[in-house]
């Protein structure tokens, strides 16, 4: 079952230890230096730059007539326009003390979660598959699904030009992962979609009510043309799980009773990284489920 050793493992590759040179005499018992795993060190500080990149698609995408790459970045309060130690990604962020040098405005939290996850992402990412395929199109895959999750909470949609583009990449990318076929993947986008569909028509038409919206369905084609169909049953089950939890939580919170709005993107993609991460075991953990239960 599942053991801590993936854990370990990764922690003993990232800071692996080098010993005193042989023939000196060290003059303190078990005397070592530390040192990061040049591999894991870029691949975190790639993914980190990218997150900053991230966070201004964020920004821009859910505004109609901005540019992602034009106009240069800029306090988002005060429009005084950044300078590039202002725009280190993490670090800056620290430095400022969460303010902005010229306004004193407080900075967002999203700006260095996003920077730090996309970089937790890429070191992950680096651990588990080879470089450079099919490690590329899955940075590509979690970077979709980060900027999906923060503008699906914080706008209640699931921008197109993110899902749309990320099915055919998803499915050009099973042609250079082995251990996704194209027929895996094609299946994914079919099936992700239909299943979605045939849900949220057959609850329109029950209830007369919206329950699910057309981006979900794109989004679950996007996780089917990257994962293969293969990874429809959990991502399914493990988001409604934790759709169902938030829900609870947020009707309790709001006292709205049943008519309390969360968007399910977010959890469809937890449950994508869930599995892409974790997939191994959670192979094992549904086969045993079927074989006992
Ligand atoms: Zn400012």
């Amino acid at each position: 079952m599942y053991d801590l050793n993936e854990f370990y493992g990764i922690l003993n590759n990232i800071f692996y230890h080098v010993q005193a040179q042989p023939g000196k005499t060290a003059t303190k018992p078990n005397q070592y230096t530390m040192t990061i795993h040049p591999g894991y060190l870029i691949s975190f500080l790639f993914g980190a730059i990218i997150g900053s990149f991230l966070n201004v698609a964020i920004l821009r995408i859910p505004e109609p007539d901005q540019s992602v790459v034009y106009p240069a970045s800029h306090c988002p309060e005060c429009k005084t326009p950044l300078k590039w130690y202002d725009n280190i990604p993490l670090f800056s962020f620290i430095f400022l003390r969460r303010k902005c040098r010229y306004c004193k405005c407080p900075i967002s939290w999203q700006y260095p979660l996003v920077e730090l996850s996309m970089g937790l992402f890429s070191l992950a990412l680096f651990h588990f598959f080879p470089f450079p395929w099919p490690f590329v199109g899955f940075f590509l895959f979690t970077a979709a699904l980060l900027v999906i999750i923060v503008i699906d909470f914080r706008h209640q949609i699931i921008p197109d030009i993110i899902s749309l583009p990320g099915i055919l990449a998803g499915f050009a990318c099973s042609f250079l992962n082995p251990a996704i076929s194209w027929t895996d993947s094609g299946l994914g986008i079919f099936l992700g979609g239909g299943i979605l569909f045939i849900i949220s028509y057959g609850y329109y038409f029950f209830t007369k009510r919206v329950g699910m919206g057309g981006g979900d369905i794109k989004l679950l084609a996007m996780i089917g043309a990257f994962l293969g169909y293969q990874s429809l049953p959990f991502v399914i089950f493990s988001s409604a799980f934790l759709g169902s939890l938030a829900g609870l939580a947020a009707m309790i919170k709001q006292k709205k009773g049943g008519q309390t709005v969360i968007p399910y993107g977010p959890f469809l993609a937890a449950g994508a990284l869930l599995y892409l991460f974790f997939e191994t075991y959670i192979q094992f953990f549904m086969r045993s489920l079927l074989l006992t239960g």
